[in-house]
């Protein structure tokens, strides 16, 4: 929480840890003793290489990446990687297998459509997306080139809490939404992205983490500094990286450290997911629609049983400091994501509200 006492519950950029703020504010003159500002260090002088290095470090500790993984820190959000992906993966006469499991995979669908053919291995469009599409209706092409998979829909709500098999063909994860808030299996994956305005640092900034064995030749049409391989090859400094984004991305990871890495995260965001989620169920004036099993720990999407009062649940929230409560545009109702930085007494005061809110209109 910070000083102004409120809780965020946005979905994106969503709450930063108070004490990376506080460092970050602290420093914002004279960074690590430089004499400079993070916004003034030449990307290819000493004190911001040194900066990098360790959040590079700091990250393949937190995640456990073994040495045959690279980390590329690229501007342009996830949404630019869902256009990369088939440059940067596939030979122009490729293709690729997608599961649509909600609002950003068919997001990344759309995009890859426009470069390969896409097969979409399965869908949870016959749910309306309410669980994860069943495994057994999962048809892979045998010839694709990945199998990409979001593995959180912030907007639907839904995780994937067991990898799927993909039988041999590289896993690609859209893992904007619940990147280090698990650990990972991380050698069942190809690769993984994420937009940072989650649960790393500031909007903007893409992480992406990759295979060596993936790395091949852009295709021609792709921008040169959106390929992986010749970021990889230049260490990630083909043209100037978003410097300030990558400290605080290290911080950020430094404070994960500090709180006891991914296992400890896993352990307090379950925490709080299901105490949010076990009010909601056990209330009749809330609902969940997701399938209990794949629901999301980092957005949690319910609804009331009353829909016009919805913006008045939203308001009262926010006038109890409650923020961003509303759910995505295109899916409705309400959403409460519970990034890392949220605090145990953030979802506590967002169950004593919701169950006065219950009360006051006779529940
Ligand atoms: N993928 C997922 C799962 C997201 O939640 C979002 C944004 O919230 C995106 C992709 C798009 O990210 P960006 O806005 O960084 O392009």
């Amino acid at each position: 929480m910070h000083a102004s006492a409120v809780y965020n519950f946005a979905a994106g950029p969503g709450v930063m840890p108070q004490e990376v703020l506080l460092e970050a504010q602290r420093e914002l003159l004279d960074c690590r003793r430089s004499g400079m500002s993070i916004l003034e260090m030449p990307f290819t002088g000493e004190a911001f290489q040194d900066i990098a290095d360790q959040a590079r470090r700091d990250l393949r500790e937190l995640v456990g990446l073994p040495p045959n993984y690279r980390v590329l820190f690229l501007p342009g959000g996830a949404s630019t990687q869902f256009s990369l992906l088939p440059m940067n993966l596939l030979p122009p006469d490729g293709r690729a297998d997608y599961v649509d499991s909600g609002h950003w995979s068919r997001k990344a669908i759309a995009e890859a459509r426009r470069y390969v053919p896409v097969n979409v291995a399965a869908s949870g469009a016959r749910y309306g997306y309410r669980r994860l599409p069943c495994r057994r209706h999962w048809r892979l092409d045998p010839g694709a080139g990945y199998c990409h998979i979001t593995s959180n829909e912030t907007a639907d709500g839904l995780a994937y809490h067991r990898l799927p098999d993909t039988r041999g063909v590289p896993l690609v994860a859209d893992m904007t939404s619940d990147f280090l808030s698990r650990p990972l299996d991380i050698e069942r994956f190809g690769v993984i992205y994420a937009g940072a305005q989650k649960n790393i640092g500031p909007a903007g900034l893409t992480l992406v983490i990759i295979r060596d064995d993936l790395l091949r030749a852009a295709w021609p049409a792709c921008p040169t500094a959106f390929s992986y391989r010749v970021q990889v090859d230049s260490d990630n400094r083909f043209n100037t990286p978003p410097t300030q984004a990558i400290y605080l991305a290290g911080l950020v990871f430094r404070w994960l450290r500090s709180q006891g890495g991914l296992g400890a995260m896993a352990a307090r965001n379950r925490r709080k997911s299901e105490a949010l989620y076990a009010f909601i169920d056990a209330s009749d004036f809330y609902a969940c629609a997701q399938r209990v099993a794949d629901r999301s720990r980092m957005n949690v999407c319910f609804h009331l049983a009353v829909p016009s009062l919805t913006a008045e649940f939203v308001a009262q929230a926010r006038r109890q400091g409650l923020l961003n409560l509303q759910g995505h545009a295109a899916v409705g109702g309400l959403r409460a994501s519970l990034y890392n930085a949220m605090p145990e007494a953030g979802v506590e005061a967002l169950i004593a509200f919701m169950a006065a809110f219950a009360a006051r209109h006779g529940r």
